[in-house]
């Protein structure tokens, strides 16, 4: 287990069983390897195992591995804390952008958009325990933020995304799992016009199969991927 190739055939295999148990397709549930600190090499041996997603978390790291890499066939996820003042950099690179939290933020990622002519697909973060040292919208805010983004004409709103609590049990996060999941059915049901509600981000290395059973459609992982983080 100590290469990147049989540490995703575990995972893959791993993911699969806890689609099936929960009756799901597990073509629905995409792997996106977090691969904050681990250098470029590794990406690429990710990739040559058969990850087509990777998720970064800060966007000066990202710039460098992004370049090192040019052309390297994925879908690039933004998964941190994302500060105004590098909006520009984040729309050059992620396709998807797992953490917008405010509408300054937003605002300012359809303005740097606009300027590349591009439509750049985000998720809303959700902090659905209400933690004081974790980002995202609390869960009342998430529709009224997501109204007015779907009025802006290079954002394209697709989904949410949750950090939970930490617990070394994860039967634990799952509630939490499950609150994103309803909150995302009754955004859905208000059937805003220019939104997907689509897409779920939720679980890590030592709860994704709970967030599978509650309907990830993107799971974040890094240590089952890469490794321990040193
Ligand atoms: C690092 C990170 C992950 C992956 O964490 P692991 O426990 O290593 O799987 C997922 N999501 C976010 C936001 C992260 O920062």
């Amino acid at each position: 287990m100590n290469t990147i190739a049989a540490r995703l055939s575990a995972l893959t295999s791993r993911i699969r069983t806890a689609a099936a148990a929960a009756d799901r397709s597990a073509g629905e549930i995409r792997l996106v390897a977090a691969s904050k600190t681990f250098p470029p090499p590794a990406i690429q041996e990710a990739v040559a195992a058969g990850v087509s997603d990777i998720g970064e978390n800060y966007i000066q790291e990202a710039r460098d591995k992004y370049a090192a890499l040019q052309g390297i066939p994925v879908t690039w996820h933004f998964i941190g804390h994302l500060q105004t003042n590098k909006a520009k950099y984040a729309v050059r690179m992620f396709d998807l952008i797992h953490t917008v939290d405010s509408y300054r933020l937003v605002l300012e990622l359809d303005r740097c958009a606009q300027k590349i002519n591009k439509v750049q697909a985000v998720l809303i973060q959700v902090n659905v325990a209400g933690e004081e040292s974790k980002s995202g919208v609390a869960p009342e805010e998430a529709l009224p933020l997501i109204r007015r983004a779907a009025a802006l004409e290079h954002i394209a709103v697709r989904g949410l995304m949750t950090l939970p609590p930490y617990f070394n049990a994860p039967q634990k996060v799952r509630p939490f799992f499950a609150a994103l999941r309803r909150l995302r059915d009754r955004i859905a049901a208000e059937q805003v016009e220019n939104i997907g509600m689509q897409e779920l981000s939720m679980g890590m290395t030592g709860d994704f199969e709970a967030a599978i059973a509650e309907g990830a459609t993107l799971v974040r992982i890094g240590t089952a991927v890469f490794g321990e983080r040193s």
